[in-house]
């Protein structure tokens, strides 16, 4: 599927599947198994530009767009989605609200080390008591002379125990999205710690962990843009997250597919190949098929956003379709293995696991629902 790649974007895709050959799949496998975090894998990203793909190249990124971003994503994720996670949150959400609604200044300062890999990003926006409802945060920040104070914790939130640079919504007025402020905040900042990484169903190679801030101090200039913006940035940041997350269910979907069909060309059943038999083939098309449809959708999110259109709309059936595609294909991978698809040797055990979170990450699947039919239904 070329839907009319530029010459560029087909050459960040093969930077970017040969990097997810050579350094994910099998490689990543050790990791996922033990809990941890690849550091040297995730270090190797910044020198392809993948840390900071959509920062402006004199503070030291790619400048790419959304088509080339939700290809990356795509190859990452068909490699691994634990890296695939890490880059996502990295990028879609930290990063580019920095570089989306930081001051000149916060963007010197943050986006350089940022954009070359040598700090990772994570974006808290999910507490323990809202997720969907994130206008019901309780996170407070008050200003205090030179400082603000912040006091809450913030749930799920990825990259956060190896994160060193954070960007968090906390409530500094009263009413709900309108009295919600965005602040960067920096590792070693007195009374901001994060919490032990969570044991999650998937993504075990990915780090999942609580901010948490205990009168936490940070300088009055940490504050993103005005002072009450907060939520409105969150939901221009997660337009763009949601496209990638959709690249991220459209990578999960494609490995389930890679597996499925190597599987079924080598195994042999009453002296055939699992590949003759009819209802597997109707299984692998219907699958592909669906992968080809959420790879469209993607695209066509990542190519209104980049021609500065409204893009929520797509983003938010991008996301949905894709998601729901990554489940599908990857229980359908499991069932065309039989018994070795419950095994942890055989991949695919792995990627179903992971394409679970692309229906809840970045909203879940009702909430894009919810969007897609608002807008239909042009209710508020
Ligand atoms: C691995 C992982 C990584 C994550 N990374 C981040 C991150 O980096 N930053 C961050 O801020 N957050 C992150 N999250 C949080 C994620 O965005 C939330 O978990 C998600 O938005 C859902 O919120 P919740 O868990 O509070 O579920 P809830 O909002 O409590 O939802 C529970 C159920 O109710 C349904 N529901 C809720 N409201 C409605 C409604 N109006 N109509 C119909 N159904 C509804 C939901 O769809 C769901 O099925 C991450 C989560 C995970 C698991």
């Amino acid at each position: 599927m070329d839907f009319e790649l530029t010459a560029e974007q087909q050459q960040v895709r093969e930077v970017a599947r040969a990097f997810a050959e050579a350094e994910l799949g099998d490689k990543i496998a050790p990791f996922d198994e033990r809990h941890e975090f690849p550091h040297e894998i995730v270090r190797k990203l910044g020198p392809l530009g993948f840390l900071g793909v959509l920062v402006p190249e004199e503070l030291g990124g790619a400048a790419l767009d959304y088509v080339s971003y939700a290809l990356i994503v795509e190859e990452l994720c068909r490699g691994d989605a634990s890296v695939g996670i890490t880059m996502w949150a990295h990028n879609s959400l930290c990063t580019n609200h920095i570089a989306t609604f930081g001051s000149p200044e916060q963007k010197r300062r943050y986006l350089p080390p940022l954009a070359a890999g040598r700090v990772l990003g994570a974006w808290g926006l999910t507490e323990p008591g809202s997720g969907s409802d994130a206008a019901a945060l309780v996170t407070r920040a008050e200003l205090r002379g030179e400082s603000w104070i912040l006091n809450g914790s913030k749930a799920f939130i990825t990259n956060a125990s190896v994160a060193s640079t954070a960007v968090v919504m906390a409530r500094t007025d009263g009413g709900r999205s309108r009295g919600i402020s965005a602040f960067v905040v920096e590792r070693g900042a007195p009374g901001f710690t994060s919490g032990k990484p969570y044991r999650k169903l998937g993504l075990h190679a990915s780090d999942t962990a609580e901010l948490i801030f205990q009168d936490a101090r940070i300088p009055a200039a940490s504050l993103l843009g005005e002072r009450g913006a907060g939520f409105a940035q969150a939901m221009t940041v997660l337009e763009g997250g949601r496209i990638a997350m959709a690249a991220m269910g459209v990578g999960i979907a494609q490995a389930a597919v890679d597996q499925a069909t190597r599987y079924m060309r080598q195994r042999t059943a009453f002296g055939k190949t699992l590949a003759e038999f009819d209802g597997l083939q109707g299984m692998i098309a219907d699958v592909a098929t669906d992968v080809e449809v959420a790879r469209l959708l993607t695209l066509r999110a990542a190519y209104l956003k980049d021609s500065g259109r409204p893009a929520m709309h797509a983003a938010a059936m991008a996301k949905l379709f894709a998601s729901e595609a990554a489940m599908k294909a990857a229980t359908k991978a499991v069932q065309i293995h039989g018994g070795a698809g419950y095994i942890s040797e055989f991949p695919v055990e792995r990627i179903f696991r992971d394409a679970k979170l692309t229906e809840i990450g970045e909203g879940t699947s009702e909430i894009q629902r919810m969007v897609i039919a608002r807008e239909i239904l042009q209710l508020t």
